[in-house]
């Protein structure tokens, strides 16, 4: 038989209790906390931040870092030539845990001045604006989630935040950032956009980029109709070929997204071009396809196909380490009173390279909404607290 005393000493110290008294305090921090973070957040859409704008992007940059320093975090600026700069800050935890990797961007899709057209709103518990959904609501989740655990106990470990600025154009300049940060993570919660009800993504596609240019032999449409070899008409055959290759039951999709060639109706035309997107489910059906797609013969032997391009996003695999993550999310959504769903998605986001380098990596920690990339894009204002309790929380349990 244990002595009382011995009883409230093991009542009072163990870790998963510890873990469920953070959690209901981070839970009542953060829900008190709506209003500051609906202001927040119309400070974030307010400078708008467009891929391209590189001033615009830095200002955003700017403001973040301060914000993240306000906390206590360690800022690190990734300067940029043409790009937006990125944003690393560091918070110190336990020395001997490997650190978790927070990850987003703080770009939009929505060229500056925006605002003029689609103003911030408030309206029915939606609130409206340029990226309030992909994903400044994330990062104002994000920002609480940590603030929240700062002020009810120091971290359980080192978190590491990563924004960057280029990732609704590919992530070309941010991707090396983001491997190197992510490889010496624990685990990686990316706070994109979650699914349909709120679900996390626990695969999202790879996506590919290629195109099929075709050489062929002008000559006057009139005159000389039979020296010419049609580029277009090879071109043609070609789109068909690619197109035929789309197989919905494993995921694999080709779209020809862009076509062009000839110059006037009376010259047979000795150039085209197509360009296509490509979608797989796993990275062993990503090289089958680049194999297939290299492989394409001309039909007409007179004219030459020049083929570039490849994957750039691997698939977000749902692999088992990505499923023990959501199932932690899980348990931690039913502390705080609801369910969580998972979801399937054909969108890439950074998480694919996070996942691809062999980090577990659970996607779509960040707002709840609709509309990503449209004008009716929106954000559910009351889910803000509880979705940034789930990621502190997330954070805690792992
Ligand atoms: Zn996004």
């Amino acid at each position: 038989m244990n002595p009382p005393s011995q009883k409230i000493l093991r009542r009072g110290t163990s870790a998963p209790e510890q873990h469920d008294l953070q959690l209901a305090q981070v839970q009542q921090w953060l829900t008190a906390r709506n209003t500051e973070m609906i202001a927040s957040l119309k400070e974030l859409v307010l400078m708008e931040s467009p891929t391209h704008d590189k001033a615009a992007c830095d200002k955003l940059c700017a403001f973040l870092a301060t914000q993240f320093a306000a906390l206590g975090g360690r800022v690190k600026i990734h300067r940029q030539k043409k790009a937006g700069d990125h944003l690393q800050v560091e918070f110190a935890g336990a020395r001997d845990r490997k650190p978790i990797l927070l990850l987003g961007h703080y770009d939009t899709v929505y060229s500056v001045q925006t605002l003029a057209s689609m103003p911030w709103r408030e309206s029915k518990g939606l609130v409206y604006g340029p990226g309030v959904f992909d994903m400044k609501g994330g990062i104002v989740q994000l920002m609480f989630a940590l603030s929240a655990l700062l002020n009810t106990g120091p971290l359980p470990r080192p978190i590491t935040v990563l924004l960057v600025s280029d990732e609704e154009e590919g992530s070309e300049t941010s991707r090396p950032i983001t491997e190197k940060v992510a490889s010496r993570c624990e685990a990686v919660l990316v706070c994109e956009p979650a699914g349909r009800g709120g679900a996390l993504k626990t695969a999202r596609k790879g996506v590919g980029g290629f195109s099929i240019r075709v050489s062929g032999v002008a000559s006057h449409a009139g005159l000389d109709f039979e020296k010419g070899h049609n580029a277009i008409l090879e071109l043609s055959h070609q789109v068909q070929a690619v197109a035929a290759m789309t197989n919905l039951e494993r995921g694999i999709t080709l779209n020809p997204g862009v076509i062009r060639g000839g110059t006037r109706t009376n010259v047979v035309p000795s150039e085209a071009e197509a360009e296509f997107d490509l979608r797989i489910a796993s990275m062993a059906d990503g090289d089958v396809m680049m194999r297939k797609i290299r492989a394409l013969r001309p039909v007409n032997q007179k004219c030459k196909l020049h083929i570039e391009g490849g994957i750039n996003r691997p698939p977000l695999e749902r692999s088992p380490r990505v499923v023990a993550l959501f199932r932690q999310a899980q348990a931690v959504a039913a502390q705080l009173g609801f369910s969580l769903s998972e979801i399937a998605v054909g969108g890439g986001s950074d998480g694919n390279f996070t996942a691809g380098i062999g980090i577990p990596t659970l996607d779509g920690l960040g707002a709840v909404g609709d509309g990503a990339h449209s004008p009716h894009e929106s954000l559910v204002a009351a889910e803000m607290p509880r979705r940034a309790a789930l990621l502190a929380g997330l954070v805690v349990s792992l």
